[in-house]
């Protein structure tokens, strides 16, 4: 099964965009993944192919009709074999997490609502099974590279799109902690060295002072990360994540 996005957006042109690059690009060349795009003007149904009106109550901006966006997503939706999720981009959503990105990354694929202007009438909400999730606490322009973001992050987790070391247990966010911080050559570089246990070949010593570095860091930059995952934090550097540790959040 390969993973499989539709893309709903004003913007089809904006895609594969950076996800035609790199890692992403060459997963997508090699078929581990695949990527479709829909333009949502496509389904406006009156002679000026309008997409928005004016808010309900006044104010600044347009948001995108619900009978426009219903038709977009029942277009692929209608005929989607198996399931995929539907998804919103919205400010307004769940936080995007690295559990839920494992969780998508390990599902058929997903179908990704871009907004434009001031986003969606609420009401598509309530009439489609539509999950709302935002990639953080600002606001963009449009949807789009918020879904680049949540597609990015799956890809990377597919089978055979990267080393098993580089997807693994170790990265920040898997443990509720930020991954230690990494060194490479030159040993010394404007006066600053390597720290000594990096180069001394001792592996207890190493995960010992990994893990000591990752809660150091977690607790100064991220102590949300370390309250939502209940303190996990604190477990001894055993190099193993434990049976009891969840993923985050
Ligand atoms: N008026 C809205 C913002 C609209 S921004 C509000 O204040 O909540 C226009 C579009 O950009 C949104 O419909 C959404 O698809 C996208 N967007 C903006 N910020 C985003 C974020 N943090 N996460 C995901 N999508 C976002």
């Amino acid at each position: 099964m390969t993973f499989a996005a539709t893309v709903l957006t004003l913007y089809p042109e904006m895609f594969p965009g950076p996800l035609g690059l790199s890692i992403a690009g060459r997963a997508l060349a090699d078929r581990l993944w695949s990527l479709e795009t829909r333009n949502i003007r496509d389904f406006a149904t009156d002679k000026h192919r309008s997409v928005d009106d004016t808010p309900a109550g006044g104010g600044a901006g347009m948001v995108l009709r619900p009978d426009v966006l219903a038709a977009a997503l029942d277009s692929v939706s209608d005929a989607d074999e198996p399931r995929r999720p539907m998804i919103a981009l919205t400010p307004r959503g769940q936080p995007l997490t690295q559990a839920r990105v494992r969780e998508l990354a390990s599902g058929p694929g997903a179908i990704l609502l871009c907004g434009r202007f001031e986003g969606f009438d609420e009401r598509i909400f309530e009439g489609r099974d539509l999950e709302p999730i935002s990639i953080g606490d600002y606001v963009l322009s449009g949807g789009e590279l918020g879904a680049m973001v949540l597609l990015d992050a799956c890809v990377r987790l597919l089978p055979g799109v990267m080393g098993a070391a580089s997807s693994g247990e170790e990265e920040s966010f898997e443990q509720g902690l930020l991954e230690y911080p990494h060194y490479t050559r030159p040993v010394t570089w404007e006066g600053r060295t390597i720290p000594e246990v990096l180069r001394s070949g001792d592996h207890a010593r190493i995960a010992a002072w990994r893990h000591e570095r990752a809660s150091e860091d977690t607790r100064l930059r991220r102590p949300d990360l370390i309250e939502r995952h209940g303190g996990a934090s604190q477990a001894p550097p055993s190099g193993a994540r434990h049976e009891d540790e969840g993923q985050d959040q």
